[in-house]
């Protein structure tokens, strides 16, 4: 296969959840069709799709059956085993690259990527032992945060450490898995930054949002983040640096902490579309979605600003779903639903936007007003 893809080309997704859904309602507008791996029936990305494959993302026979039917791969799922991804890289253009996932998937390989990079994050250590604990904390101080290497995402997998005394608590919680203490970061708010990057390096990207979680999922985005140029400055940078020293082909999500003084700090990086990018929808003339699938085909990645400003509030759980006809009713906001068929507590079932002339974001009080029946929802 040639880049850029022609039309009725076939884009593969590994993974089914909502990034897919939505990457595969982008790709579709541009004229391609979407294959979709998942081991789940009736995903959300499925639904979207001309088709699946539905089985073991582990299993090298659903790859290589998955990899027959597509002409490019990417994924939407972090995951996914990176030697799963380096075998399909064997047999179809996989972008990102499998190195690039294996970076993302490993906090101590992201950040020692991040700071060879020259971009600052909290102090870290890695923690393999009880005695690495005790001298981590005792060398960057507490407070602290104990996460686990891998597998963690919206909070799980991370302990905060108050005092000496809360470090064997902390460590019987999450030991025998690989563990890095981080200095906590008494941070002012926290930022994002969604940039994507062409295979001739082409970079673009949307400015930054502000993100405010809540019981460590994210909850809401205001976009654009309320920071001074310098911060979001910084924050660009940041995100143009990772991409480039990535070699990124697709999209990439960083975030990051803007503490106290302005300075910012990253996070992690997500290669993927992002939940702080959904707003892009409704508020960009390019979403998230389609510069990940031009970048992935090989399309131009033209420059994508927004001509509104947005605020995306994600619907989380049995009780934000049950608030769907009023959302629906209400004039201005912007439904987003997933398909999921099971609203489990915790759950993104769905998300709203809802967009204001540039320049004219409310504050808190005019965001909570603006968004009807999902004011009551903490905001
Ligand atoms: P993470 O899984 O690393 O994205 O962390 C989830 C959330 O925990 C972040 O969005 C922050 O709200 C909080 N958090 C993580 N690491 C730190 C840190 N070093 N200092 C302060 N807050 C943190």
């Amino acid at each position: 296969m040639t880049f850029p893809l022609p039309p009725n080309a076939t884009i593969g997704i590994v993974g089914g959840g909502q990034l897919g859904r939505m990457s595969a309602i982008a790709a579709a507008r541009l004229g391609y069709q979407c294959h979709v791996l998942t081991p789940e029936e009736n995903s959300p990305a499925a639904q979207v799709s001309c088709s699946v494959t539905l089985g073991d993302y582990g299993n090298r026979a659903v790859l290589r059956a998955f990899a027959g039917r597509v002409d490019v791969i990417t994924f939407e799922f972090e995951n996914v085993s990176a030697d799963g991804l380096e075998l399909l890289a064997g047999l179809r253009p996989v972008r990102p690259a499998p190195a690039v996932l294996r970076i993302s998937q490993d906090r101590i390989a992201e950040k020692t990527f991040l700071n060879r990079a020259g971009v600052a994050t909290a102090p870290w250590l890695p923690v393999r032992s009880f005695g690495d604990l005790v001298y981590a904390a005792e060398k960057l101080g507490l407070p602290g945060i104990l996460k686990t290497t891998r597998l963690g995402y919206d909070g799980r997998g991370q302990v905060l450490v108050r005092t000496e005394a809360e470090l064997v608590v902390a460590y019987e919680e999450l030991f025998p898995k690989p563990l890095i203490l981080e200095g906590l970061v008494d941070f002012a708010q926290e930022i994002s930054v969604i940039i994507a990057r062409g295979a001739a390096g082409v970079m673009v990207a949307f400015d930054p949002v502000q993100n405010r979680h809540r019981e460590g999922i994210l909850d809401l985005t205001l976009a654009p983040a309320p920071v001074p140029d310098w911060v979001a400055e910084q924050a660009n940078a940041i995100a143009h640096r990772v991409a480039a020293a990535l070699e990124l082909v697709g999209l990439l999500a960083v975030e990051m902490f803007v503490d106290r003084d302005g300075r910012v700090l990253a996070n992690e990086i997500a290669p993927r579309p992002h939940n702080s990018g959904h707003w892009t929808i409704d508020a960009c003339p390019a979403s998230q979605f389609e510069l990940h699938i031009r970048a992935v085909a090989g399309l131009p990645l033209p420059h994508a600003p927004r001509h509104s400003d947005a605020v995306m509030k994600n619907l989380i759980g049995p009780e934000e779903t049950a608030l769907w006809p009023e959302i629906l009713a209400t004039p201005g906001l912007i439904p987003h639903l997933y398909g999921k068929t099971e609203a489990r507590p915790g759950r993104k079932m769905g998300h709203v936007t809802r967009v204001f002339p540039r320049g004219a974001l409310p504050g808190s009080f005019g965001i909570a007003d603006a968004l009807g029946p999902l004011a009551d929802q903490q905001i």
